[in-house]
């Protein structure tokens, strides 16, 4: 199954949408971010209906029949791998995750035809093979380290392709060019989701030791004040800031994210704002506290002055993703 998505950040240079490829779907949640989480209310949905590729809910499934399918996308694309997972969950096998790293190597600028003399699984593909990029989230940032600099050892990717190999999820052109593929894919992004400070302070550290051309912290759903600059200066070359959406959604309050947008300028690192989601600033400012009520709230003080924000429950749509008059679509150069 490959779909298009409309998520802002997966977007093409030239406007057009991103794709979204799942190898794996289903996990189970670690922390305050998961728990509105939209895979599991999606997947959890069509527990027990037969024949539905949700049938198993959000359990972990893996999906070696979707293992190729970038390979057949013609167009280079922005890819979001796992928008139903987190591929570094404990229950993926190692080998499983070497066999999705093959097919991102494949569809490289190093795995096009010119570099690379192949057969089998991608004999016939096209001259004009794509080379996609692919954007990869985690909130295990612990084994997504570790994994990584593994695979960076010859032997140990050896092994690990060689048992992918033998479940059928790599072939034997995927064997024979293991002890050569890069130790650092050129069009794998790795990121972490940081919605507190508490797990921006555990997880921005271990994503700032794993080998990546592009590192990055999602804010979302930013919920509550974060101070990364350590991490700006240590590694981070892209934040991703936005609110949450759906039933029970929380509010992100302005300044939380103005302060990451303006660390970000600070530092000269890449900003994007994604969405309000489904709480805005009503642009009203208000000096007395108000009790919350209904679906109005007012924020924490914005100023010296005790100036408050009202917030408003307006649903996504309508909150928009500008950020002080101005959308902030911001891309990272890798390295
Ligand atoms: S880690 Fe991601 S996919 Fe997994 S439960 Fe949390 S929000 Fe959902």
């Amino acid at each position: 199954m490959s779909t298009t998505t409309k998520i802002e950040w997966t977007r093409g240079d030239d406007g057009a949408a991103g794709a979204s490829w799942n190898p794996v779907t289903g996990c189970s949640e670690v922390s305050e971010g998961c728990a509105h989480c939209y895979a599991k209310t999606f997947a959890e949905r069509w527990r027990g209906v037969p024949g539905h590729p949700f049938e198993q809910g959000f359990d972990i499934r893996l999906w070696p029949d979707r293992l190729g399918l970038p390979l057949r996308w013609r167009k280079p694309r922005r890819v979001f791998l796992n928008s139903m997972s987190d591929l570094w969950h404990d229950a993926v096998p190692d080998e499983f995750i070497a066999a999705v790293w093959t097919t991102m190597f494949w569809t490289s600028p190093d795995g096009r035809p010119g570099h690379w003399v192949g057969a089998g699984r991608h004999r016939g593909r096209p001259s004009a093979m794509p080379a996609h990029t692919y954007q990869i989230l985690t909130k295990r940032p612990g084994r997504m380290r570790s994994w990584v600099c593994r695979w960076g050892d010859r032997d140990q990717r050896v092994a690990w392709i060689e048992a992918a190999a033998e479940r059928g999820w790599c072939n034997q052109e995927d064997v024979r060019e293991a002890p050569w593929l890069p130790a650092v894919l050129p069009n794998a992004w790795l990121g972490v989701s940081a919605e507190t400070q508490r797990w921006a302070r555990v997880r921005l550290p271990l994503l700032a030791e794993t080998p990546a051309v592009v590192r990055l912290a999602s804010c979302e759903p930013l919920l509550g004040a974060l101070d990364i600059r350590p991490w700006l200066d240590g590694g981070l070359d892209w934040v991703i800031a936005g609110g949450e959406s759906g039933p029970g959604a929380r509010p992100m309050y302005p300044q939380w994210a103005q302060s990451v947008r303006d660390q970000c300028i600070a530092a000269d690192v890449p900003f994007f704002f994604k969405q309000w989601g489904a709480w805005a600033p009503s642009g009203y400012l208000v000096i007395r506290d108000r009790p919350e009520r209904g679906s109005v709230l007012v924020c924490d003080p914005v100023d010296d002055a005790g100036h408050r924000v009202e917030m408003r429950r307006v649903g996504k749509k309508a909150a928009g993703r500008e950020l002080d008059g101005r959308t902030w679509n911001q891309f990272p150069e890798p390295r």
